[in-house]
C-alpha cells in the first residue's frame, strides 16, 4: 500500500535518539530547550514550548488566552476535530466559519459576516483558530485586521504547515497571532512519532504555557507567591497538566529540523510533478495563493463531478483497491455524531460539505517515488476515465 503520508527517518535521526538513551535524561534534560530553540530561531519566534501533542498544544493555548465557560472559539469546519475540541475541553462553545472555495481555509470573508452578526447578538468569539490547511497559510493580515477591530485572540493550527512561508516569512513566527501551534505526529512535516509545539512572542503567555503543560507548576522565585521555603521548593499555581515531551522525542526532532527544507522543497516538486501530470485530468489541483509558500503536507484533489461518470466513493474505493492509501481531509467537523449532539446540523456551511463530497487526498511525502507518483497517476486517470 503506497500511503496518503509517512515519516522519512534517516540514521543520523536514529543515532540521536540513541545517543539520548544513553545519556542522564529521557525527560526534563537539555535535548527539549535545544528542539525548542531549534524551531524558535527557525521560525523567528522569541518563545516555543515542546510538548506531547500538537491537541495538547491547542488545549494549553486555549487556557493561556483564558478561554473558559461561557466563551467561544470559532474554527475551520474542515480541519481534525482536535482544532475544535479544544475548546470543549475548556467548557467553552465552538462555532465554525466556513471555508473558502478555493483554498479550502477558513474564509475571511465568512468570517467578516459572521462576526458582524455575533456583535449584534453579543456574542463575539474569544479566540479564532485559523488552519493552515495542507500547509497553505490562511489569510493572516485579513484574520488579524478583524482581531483589532473585534477583539478577538488567534491560535494558528499549523500542524501542517511547518517549514511553509506567508509573504515570506516563516509560518509559525506568531506576526499576525498569539501563539502559533505545530504538530509532529508521523504524517506531518518533521515528526517526534507523538508530538507539538506552543509558540508565542508574548512573555506572559509564554510563563503560562510553560506552566500548563506541567502541572501548573513553577521553580522560578519571580512568579511564586513568597520566597521559596528552601533549594527543593516549587509551587503549584494553576491547574496544569503532564503534556511533556520526552528527550527522545526531542533529539528526533531536532534532528529533523536539520532537513526541514529539504522535506518541504521535496514535496514542492512532487506537487509540481502532480500539478503537470494531471492538468488534464476532470479534476482541480490545490491552488496556491501567491502569498504562500505551502508545507504542501498534502496534495488535495477536488473531483469534477459533472466531467466523470464514476461517483466520488467509486472513484476513491477503486484507488485504495489498486493499493493506493488515499484519503480524506477532512469530515466537516460538525457533522461528527458528538458535534451533531451538540446542536449543529447538516447544511451548517455549505462550502465545507460540498468540499468533502468532492475532494480526495493523494499520497505526498518525500520518499515518494517518482515511479509510485507515476503509479498513482495512471490509476487515477483509470478510475476518472469515462
Ligand atoms: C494532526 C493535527 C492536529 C493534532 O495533532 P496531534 O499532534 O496528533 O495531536 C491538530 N490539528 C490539525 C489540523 C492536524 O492536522
Amino acid at each position: 500500500m503506497i500511503p496518503y503520508g509517512r515519516q522519512t527517518i534517516s540514521e543520523a535521526d536514529i543515532q540521536a535518539v540513541v545517543e539520548v538513551l544513553r545519556s542522564d535524561f529521557l525527560t526534563q534534560g537539555p535535548t527539549i530547550p535545544a528542539f525548542e530553540n531549534a524551531v524558535a530561531n527557525y521560525c523567528g519566534t522569541q518563545y516555543a514550548f515542546a510538548v506531547n501533542s500538537a491537541t495538547s498544544a491547542l488545549h494549553i493555548a486555549c487556557l493561556a488566552l483564558g478561554v473558559g465557560k461561557g466563551d467561544s472559539v470559532w474554527t475551520s469546519p474542515i480541519t481534525f476535530v482536535a482544532s475544535a475540541n479544544c475548546a470543549l475541553y475548556c467548557g467553552a462553545d465552538v462555532d465554525f466559519v466556513d471555508i473558502d472555495p478555493r483554498t479550502y481555509n477558513l474564509s475571511v470573508e465568512k468570517l467578516t459576516e459572521k462576526l458582524a452578526w455575533a456583535e449584534q447578538i453579543g456574542k463575539l468569539p474569544k479566540v479564532v483558530i485559523p488552519v493552515h490547511l495542507c500547509g497553505q497559510p490562511c489569510d493572516m493580515a485579513g484574520i488579524y485586521a478583524l482581531s483589532q477591530r473585534y477583539g478577538f485572540k488567534i491560535i494558528e493550527d499549523a500542524s501542517h504547515a511547518i517549514g511553509g512561508k506567508y509573504q515570506n516569512q516563516s509560518i509559525g513566527n506568531c506576526r499576525y497571532s498569539d501563539i502559533t501551534v505545530f504538530s509532529f505526529h508521523p504524517v506531518k512535516i518533521i515528526t517526534t512519532g507523538e508530538g507539538g509545539m506552543a509558540l508565542t512572542n508574548d512573555a506572559a503567555l509564554a510563563e503560562r504555557l510553560d506552566r500548563l503543560r506541567s502541572h501548573g507548576i513553577t521553580r522560578d522565585p519571580a512568579q511564586m507567591t513568597h520566597t521559596p521555603d528552601g533549594p527543593w521548593y516549587y509551587q503549584q499555581l494553576e491547574l496544569g497538566f503532564n503534556y511533556r515531551m520526552t528527550d527522545m522525542q526531542a533529539a528526533l526532532g531536532l534532528s529533523q529540523m536539520q532537513r526541514l527544507d529539504e522535506f518541504v522543497s521535496k514535496r514542492h516538486a512532487l506537487s509540481q510533478r502532480y500539478d503537470a501530470l494531471l492538468a488534464d485530468q476532470p479534476i482541480i489541483t490545490p491552488w496556491q495563493h501567491p502569498d504562500s509558500y505551502s508545507g504542501l503536507h498534502l496534495y488535495v484533489i477536488r473531483l469534477q463531478l459533472d466531467k466523470i461518470s464514476k461517483t466520488h466513493r467509486e472513484v476513491f474505493e477503486a484507488l485504495r483497491v489498486a493499493g493506493i492509501g488515499v484519503n480524506l481531509h477532512y469530515i466537516p467537523v460538525y457533522r461528527q455524531p458528538y458535534y451533531e449532539q451538540l446542536g449543529f446540523k447538516e447544511g451548517y456551511c455549505l462550502e465545507a460539505e460540498r468540499y468533502y463530497t468532492e475532494t480526495i487526498s493523494l499520497p505526498m511525502y518525500p520518499e515518494l517515488t517518482e515511479a509510485q507518483q507515476d503509479y498513482v497517476v495512471a490509476k487515477l486517470e483509470e478510475a476518472l476515465a469515462r
